[in-house]
């Protein structure tokens, strides 16, 4: 079975689907694996790496028309004509009607990795979780290079810096990793999240949860925070605007999936942050927890820096992208038996992920 790698067409993806490593390995278990030249260039990964693995560098018309085609973003739309017909496509992608309809008319059975359930037998395919979790660190990494201020309390000849405050909003994967990396840079780190599960993994990395009575349940059976009410949702603004305020650094990762991201920071509580302060707004791709955030671009109020980075774990290529690949090959392993695409809609794995097959739109 032959599995293409095309080198990402948008402009901001540094990230390959495959590295020369996990590609070794597959071709070692029996796949033919075809790189087109380039496609890890951005990554690090130069062309020669994948030939010394065992893999084939060729051109793009030669990968697109693989059995099955690993990317990271989805196709472009005005390329589909050039993937083969009847063939599959593994992608990180978020489905939209439209494209599900255009991928279905040129018959190719398509899997979006957004959509694989977070289940412990899913874990070692979770590429929300291993992309979140660089995104995560990323994130501090650029706050504490936005901000005017040292992270770490210090003792010098030239007095006593104290420790900055970080407060990260949603401590889900992203949060978690923003936690643990503010607490290597020697800040003192607050975190809030609507579900009361998380406080003890907070507490776990060195972290104080911040504790806002929640009348309702806030959890859904899978895991995840639901939409609050517009009460509860009130009372929670009120409650980060005096959060913020000490705050020198704020993280905001929270999410609903599948819906916009709440917003958790009003303009009004911006104008009680102090001068220098730096929000990271990692929830700028579903429209950001911070009302003032504007997403891709960073502007200053108040004093005040509001960052809205998009594709983060894009700027981090090369972990960024073995972590991938190696939930690539465990996704790949699940779905290839003996040489041929396993489509048994009775698995879970298989039934969410797959959005299209033989001419079907699957997902609405
Ligand atoms: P996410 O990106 O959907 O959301 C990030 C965080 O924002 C979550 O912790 C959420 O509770 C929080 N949030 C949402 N609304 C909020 C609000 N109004 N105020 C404050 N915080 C708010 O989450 P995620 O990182 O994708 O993880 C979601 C869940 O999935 C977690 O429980 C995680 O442990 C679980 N998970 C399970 C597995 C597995 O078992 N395979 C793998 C990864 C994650």
């Amino acid at each position: 079975m032959r599995v293409g790698v095309p080198k990402e067409a948008a402009a901001n993806e540094r990230r390959v689907a495959l590295t020369p490593d996990i590609a070794g390995r597959l071709t070692k278990s029996g796949f033919d694996v075809t790189i087109e030249r380039g496609a890890g260039t951005a990554a690090f990964f130069p062309d020669e790496a994948y030939t010394a693995a065992g893999a084939t560098v060729s051109d793009r018309q030669t990968v697109l028309q693989s059995d099955i085609v690993l990317q990271v973003q989805a196709p472009l739309a005005a390329e589909l004509p050039r993937y083969r017909e009847g063939g599959a496509l593994v992608a990180f992608f978020q489905p939209t009607a439209d494209f599900l309809r255009q991928l279905a008319q040129r018959k190719l059975t398509a899997f979006s990795l957004v959509l694989l359930p977070r289940i412990t037998r899913a874990q070692p395919m979770d590429v929300l979780s291993s992309q979140a979790t660089v995104a995560g660190y990323k994130a501090v990494l650029l706050a504490a290079s936005a901000a005017g201020r040292l992270l770490p309390m210090l003792v010098t000849a030239a007095g006593t810096l104290p420790a900055a405050r970080v407060l990260v909003l949603g401590a889900g994967v992203a949060g978690l990793q923003a936690i643990a990396t503010a607490r290597r840079l020697g800040a003192i780190v607050f975190a809030f999240d609507v579900r009361p599960a998380v406080k003890e993994q907070v507490q776990s990395l060195g972290a104080s949860f911040l504790e806002m009575a929640i009348e309702e349940h806030a959890e859904t059976a899978g895991g995840y925070a639901k939409e609050l009410s517009e009460e509860t949702h009130r009372k929670e603004l009120a409650f980060l605007a005096a959060a913020v305020k000490d705050a020198d650094i704020v993280i905001a990762t929270a999410a609903i999936p599948g819906k916009k991201a709440p917003v958790l920071i009003t303009a009004a509580a911006v104008q009680g942050m102090k001068p220098g302060s730096v929000i990271v707004d990692l929830a700028a791709e579903t429209g950001g927890n911070c009302e003032l955030t504007e997403p891709g671009t960073e502007i200053v109020r108040n004093g005040v820096s509001i960052l809205g980075p998009l594709n983060l774990a894009s700027t981090l290529p090369l972990h960024a992208s073995q972590m991938y690949a190696k939930n690539l090959s465990a996704f790949l392993g699940h779905i290839v038996q003996d040489g041929r695409l396993r489509l048994d809609f009775e698995d879970q794995i298989i039934r969410d992920t797959c959005v299209t097959h033989a001419g079907e739109v699957r997902k609405s």
